[in-house]
């Protein structure tokens, strides 16, 4: 992709007095009015920080959930509005009228306030329908659109790359935040010229939605690693019982067209951890992969597998992760996850480049503990398999070239 403008280019004294409008991606988990993680909040901050600290207003917009174009009052952003107030030591003024040319009036009447929040974008059925009306009346709120809500920029709606274009239509200018210009740092300028050997781990439930990936990967990378339920349906194109685990059978056929196309780079398990069920007080059993029976499920990647997945991790440059290697969040079925969690970590401290995208996989290496010590963990699960699968992102697109 085109590098983009970033707001950290825009002259300080510009900013001064003038609207910004920041999209920003506050879809936190609320627990009855509650936020359980914060993290996001966080995130947005630096952004937040360096626009409030040259004198700029800002207004904020982001959704939070799937409220499917109605006032769903569970899904209300007031309580990011608290948050974010006793984050900044600041008030925030809360806009909540939908109507977005009463937003217009509602910022007009606050304008002595720096600090600005709208109501859930989902709460008008345009955002995700990227209806251009919408996105040119929440334009007239601002002299500059700042993207920094990484986590939607791989899906074209009005309070994304529908306001980038609109501002854009305006004669204004559309630049990422801090958040996303890391994101793009990491996920697209640093892979596109690795240090080798480059590998890749991948893992999770599904391959169908995974598909892109993997083909992009196996002509790109030196190894690539395969675990979690995503292994299996492999197993059963290498022609192995795999019991009652998770499989594709739609995708038996490709797996098997993978194996031959990535015969010098795909390293698939050797060995499995098996269950009966998938639950906490279940007994499991390490089994070579070609002793797997009927009743059994793979729930992890076995001893041998984690020794070998773990030397060539070692062995690696740069490494990618996405996708967990087993069913990870019971802790008797975590290990292969945890381990390979911690070789990347410990490839990251003798200098290698380690990037992890992908929800679970970001929730996995928070688990491990060891977050701090890899180079990347993405926000974006879906936006960074898009990146990963060499595909464009249409918030990213619509912003302007530096
Ligand atoms: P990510 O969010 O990192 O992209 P996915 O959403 O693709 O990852 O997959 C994560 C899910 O895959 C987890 O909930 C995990 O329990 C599940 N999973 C991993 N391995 C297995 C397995 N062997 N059997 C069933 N589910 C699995
Ligand atoms: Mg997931």
């Amino acid at each position: 992709m085109r590098l983009k403008k970033t707001v950290s280019e825009i002259e300080p004294s510009w900013l001064t007095g003038r609207s910004v409008l920041v999209r920003a991606d506050y879809n936190v988990p609320v627990k009855d009015r509650y936020i359980t993680d914060d993290r996001r909040i966080q995130l947005s901050l630096p952004t937040l920080e360096l626009l409030l600290g040259a004198g700029a207003k800002v207004i904020l917009l982001s959704h939070l959930g799937r409220p499917g174009g109605r006032v769903v009052p569970e899904l209300s952003l007031a309580p990011v509005v608290d948050r974010l107030g006793s984050l900044l030591g600041m008030p925030v003024e809360f806009i909540t009228d939908t109507d977005p040319s009463k937003q217009v009036s509602a910022a007009q009447e606050a304008s002595s306030e720096q600090l600005l929040m709208l109501e859930n974008t989902r709460f008008n059925e345009g955002d995700l329908t990227n209806d251009s009306e919408l996105a040119m009346a929440w334009a007239r709120l601002g002299e500059l659109f700042v993207n920094d809500a990484f986590g939607t920029t791989h899906r074209a709606h009005a309070s994304t790359s529908g306001l980038a274009q609109a501002m854009v239509a305006r004669g204004h200018e559309a630049v990422s935040g801090l958040l996303v210009a890391r994101e793009l740092r990491f996920l697209d300028e640093a892979l596109r010229t690795p240090d080798r050997p480059l590998t890749a781990v991948l893992g999770g439930a599904k391959i169908s939605g995974k598909i892109d990936v993997i083909d992009a990967f196996l002509s790109q990378v030196d190894r690539l690693l395969v675990g979690g339920a995503m292994a299996n349906t492999f197993m059963r194109a290498l022609g192995f019982e795999t019991g009652s685990s998770l499989v594709e059978e739609n995708s038996v056929e490709l797996a098997a067209e993978l194996i031959k196309k990535g015969a010098d780079q795909l390293v698939l398990p050797v060995d499995f951890v098996v269950a009966k069920e998938i639950k906490a007080q279940a007994d499991t059993r390490v089994l070579d992969r070609s002793k797997i029976s009927m009743g059994d499920r793979i729930v992890d990647i076995g001893p041998k597998t984690r020794a070998h997945f773990t030397e060539v991790i070692e062995w690696s440059k740069s490494i990618v992760w996405n996708g967990p290697m087993g069913v990870f969040e019971i802790e008797s079925f975590s290990k292969g996850t945890i381990e390979i969690a911690h070789a990347v970590a410990d490839a990251c401290d003798r200098g290698s480049l380690g990037i992890i995208g992908g929800g679970d996989s970001g929730a996995a290496v928070e688990k491990a503990g060891v977050a701090s010590r890899v180079t990347h963990v993405s926000t974006g699960g879906g936006a960074s398999l898009k990146l990963f699968s060499g595909a464009t992102l249409p918030g990213i697109e619509s912003l302007t070239n530096r």
